[in-house]
């Protein structure tokens, strides 16, 4: 940890003073009251080490890294099948494009651009009884963090602005890969979208992708094996929208971004480490975000590659 730690505090410093040429989201109204200068870094490593620096124990909204746990969930319930509603390949597209739904038969191309995370939604709907409260049992149970909660004002705020999200369901509820009521799957998926976090409480939950002997505290495991191996995969090839083969290439760990300027990144046998930083780039990734784990892995030589 203190090579880390050495390195963290060096980047972080470098990194701060960089102008940010980045911007707020504020497609979502809620998320541009976001103070752009919150800048936080934080590490735990599998022999449950950990540092952080800047603002890494201030929650905020982690947006699509949710995607994540929503996924995690409905591969635990829904097994290999999952993969009849949602494909696995890079989109080569924005986050919320409608484009390649038409030629796809609204089968999503992933489950981590807003179609295939919506589909995931659906999925579990038709496995969870009061698919809020359990899909958060779920996160506060594998993060044994019981302080973990929706923020109701993001969430009524992207609904209010949702109206991409509410033409992506309505087209593939026409394709029939849709199978509940469109409004409630869209409650739901925003809710799921609003949850905050901070970069310490980030970088302990996903543990369970970056350590094989992963257990709860009631000694479950999260996924096998394989499904975390699927799971990394899929963060490496399709975490980052049409800029995934970017982030592979400079930053070459598995990881996922969120509109909110969260950033987590996975190495498997080693750590998770979460970097945010509210001001995007074009591409809808943190700009300072994607900058400092350039600069981590490299000053590290700790990518999968
Ligand atoms: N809730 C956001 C949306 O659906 C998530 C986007 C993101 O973080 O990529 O637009």
């Amino acid at each position: 940890m203190e090579n880390y730690k050495n390195i963290i505090e060096d980047i972080y410093s470098d990194v701060k003073k960089v102008d940010d040429i980045g911007k707020v989201a504020n497609y979502i109204p809620e998320l541009a009251f976001i103070k752009a200068a919150n800048f936080g870094v934080h590490i735990s490593t599998i022999n449950k080490e950990g540092f952080g620096v800047g603002n890494f124990d201030k929650k905020f909204s982690i947006q699509s890294i949710s995607k994540i746990l929503s996924l995690t969930l409905a591969y635990k319930l829904e097994g290999e099948k999952l993969w009849e509603r949602v494909d696995v390949e890079p989109s080569g597209n924005p986050f919320n494009s409608l484009l390649q739904l038409e030629s796809d038969l609204g089968k999503p191309r992933n489950p981590f651009i807003n179609s295939g995370a919506i589909v995931v939604c659906d999925v579990l709907f038709n496995h969870l009884k009061n698919p809020k409260v359990d899909f958060l049992n779920f996160c506060k149970e594998i993060s044994n963090n019981a302080t973990l909660n929706y923020n109701e004002k993001v969430a009524l705020s992207e609904k209010a602005a949702g109206f991409r999200n509410i033409a992506l369901t309505n087209f593939i509820k026409s394709f029939g890969n849709i199978k509940n009521n469109v409004d409630d799957v869209l409650d739901f998926y925003f809710h799921i979208c609003s949850l905050e976090m901070s970069c310490k409480e980030l970088s302990e939950i996903f543990l369970y992708l970056t350590d094989d002997n992963f257990t709860t505290k009631n000694g479950n495991r999260v996924l096998t094996m394989s499904q975390a191996k699927r799971i990394n995969a899929i963060m490496l090839t399709c975490g980052f929208y049409d800029e995934s083969g970017e982030f592979a290439f400079r930053v070459g760990l598995p990881g996922k971004s969120g509109v909110g300027g969260g950033i987590v990144a996975i190495h498997p046998d080693k750590y998770c480490i979460t970097v945010w930083s509210p001001k995007l780039n074009e591409k809808g990734n943190s700009y300072k975000g994607m900058l400092f784990l350039e600069k981590f892995t490299t000053k590290t030589a700790s990518s999968i590659f």
